[in-house]
């Protein structure tokens, strides 16, 4: 199958289910890990395009330890808002890649480019398949909606300080040394995080992340999805089938 795994900025997708990608990269699925930026704002001392072209490469790097593809859909930091023509691109970025299965950001997260992200993503899904929906270049329709998949919000947390339940963990401990391998290639983040957002060790924060995911799942290392499926979105558990003997078994089911 193809998968389109699509977050805001490079490092989310890793954090968030890069255990996961990894586990679908082990199946033969075919894997693009796209951003829709390419990180500019994330540096306190290099300019926007010199840190945008570290990111790409250290984003392209990570997605090739799970033989993903990268593309960056070329919005900028801070600056993706749900609108006509950013809804055109994303659209197009879909027809493009066809996927079959999407994942993307939780509609709920701290972070404004993330929500966003996820509103631009679950309405694209829609509207790529709606053949009059005109795209920056031209380009076929897709046959279906893809199925969706949020995935959770940074520490499985929204913007209100709730705990997001998720519909299913995937019990990722056995790639979880990849997960780790594909964040570490990141690294121009580490003394961006550690100034903007006070984190130490960002892998030992993911780390964190993904121990405290797991055990409320009943397991050492998750990750949480949630299975779009409101009318007309495709209802049927295809990647909860496919990565059957990793969902875990444990008290979020
Ligand atoms: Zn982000």
């Amino acid at each position: 199958m193809r998968i389109a795994c699509i977050h805001a900025h490079p490092d989310d997708a890793e954090i968030l289910a890069g255990g996961t990608l990894a586990l679908l990269a082990k199946f033969g699925h075919q894997i693009t890990i796209v951003t829709m930026t390419a990180g500019d704002c994330g540096s306190g001392t290099l300019a926007s395009d010199e840190i945008s072209a570290i990111r790409k490469t250290e984003a392209a790097s990570s997605a090739a330890l799970v033989k993903a593809e990268y593309r960056c859909a070329e919005f900028r930091d801070l600056s993706i808002f749900e609108n006509d023509e950013s809804r055109r691109k994303v659209t197009g970025l879909l027809r493009e890649l066809h996927p079959d299965i999407v994942l993307t950001a939780s509609p709920s997260d701290y972070l404004c480019d993330h929500e966003a992200t996820s509103r631009l993503v679950r309405d694209a899904c829609f509207t790529a398949s709606v053949r009059n929906y005109l795209t920056p270049a031209p380009q076929s329709a897709l046959s279906a909606i893809p199925s969706l998949y949020f995935m959770d919000p940074i520490a499985q947390m929204t913007r209100n300080g709730e705990i997001v339940t998720p519909d299913f963990t995937i019990d990722i401990s056995s790639t979880f040394d990849t997960k780790t391998a594909m964040l570490a290639k990141h690294e121009s983040q580490r003394a961006w995080l550690k100034q903007q957002h006070g984190l130490d060790d960002y892998l030992k924060q993911m780390e964190e992340w993904t121990r405290a995911c797991g055990s409320r799942a009943g397991v050492a290392f998750g990750e949480g999805l949630r299975h779009y499926k409101v009318h007309p979105y495709p209802d049927q558990p295809v990647l909860e089938r496919i990565l059957a003997q990793y969902v875990a078994a444990g008290i979020d089911k």
